[in-house]
């Protein structure tokens, strides 16, 4: 299963989501697409999406849906996505990911497989208190995790449902939850 596959990440801020996008997209040769790199990257260039969204990120907050998805639409057209990718930060709410699935569909695609990566809260408050991004105070920490609950869980549900949703357990260290994960997609 290397070359062609298309997956999601999904979990809570904290849960490592980055770290085994990374090693997954290095193991099945295929890009890895994280649109809170991509959005961090904006910002550090000044372009205008960086100058709209910088507010937003340093909020906790969720930037808008049609803005994200021309993000993820020109990122996932261009050719290195075409046969694969991993997929970290998006969708985050329902409307997002309706609208993964029309961008896949215009190309007769489909998500192989959502990955869960399942930590529990007071592991995530730890993690991120050592991490020191922007965006990583407590208070905005809080934030992100109640957005996350409230905007992002139901995904959880939406992916189920349709057969996709692998939850793997995101504790112990970064090559446990990586082989977990490898396994979990056979
Ligand atoms: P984490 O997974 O640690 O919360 P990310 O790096 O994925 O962080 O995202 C950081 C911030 O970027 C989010 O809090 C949000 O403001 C913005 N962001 C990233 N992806 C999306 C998205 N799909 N929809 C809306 N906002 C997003």
């Amino acid at each position: 299963m290397a070359g062609d596959t298309k997956l999601v990440l999904l979990g809570p801020p904290g849960s490592g989501k980055g770290t085994q996008a990374e090693i997954l997209a290095r193991e099945l040769g295929v890009p890895h697409v994280s649109t809170g790199n991509m959005l961090r990257d904006a910002v550090a260039e000044g372009s205008t999406l960086g100058r709209k969204v910088s507010g937003i990120m340093n909020a906790g907050a969720l930037v808008d849906d049609p803005t994200m998805a021309e993000v993820v639409r020109g990122r996932l057209g261009r050719t290195d996505a075409r046969d694969g990718f991993i997929l970290d930060g998006y969708p985050r709410n329902l409307v997002q990911a309706e609208t993964l699935e029309a961008i896949l569909g215009a190309s007769d695609l489909d998500l192989d497989a959502v990955i869960l990566l399942e930590v529990p809260e007071e592991e995530l408050v730890a993690r991120m208190a050592g991490r020191g991004r922007a965006d990583d105070g407590e208070e905005v920490v809080r934030e992100r995790l109640r957005v996350y609950r409230e905007k992002t869980e139901p995904l959880v549900g939406y992916y189920d449902e349709r057969g996709a949703l692998r939850p793997v357990d995101g504790l112990g260290s970064v090559e446990d939850v990586s082989a977990r994960i490898l396994e979990a997609i056979g």
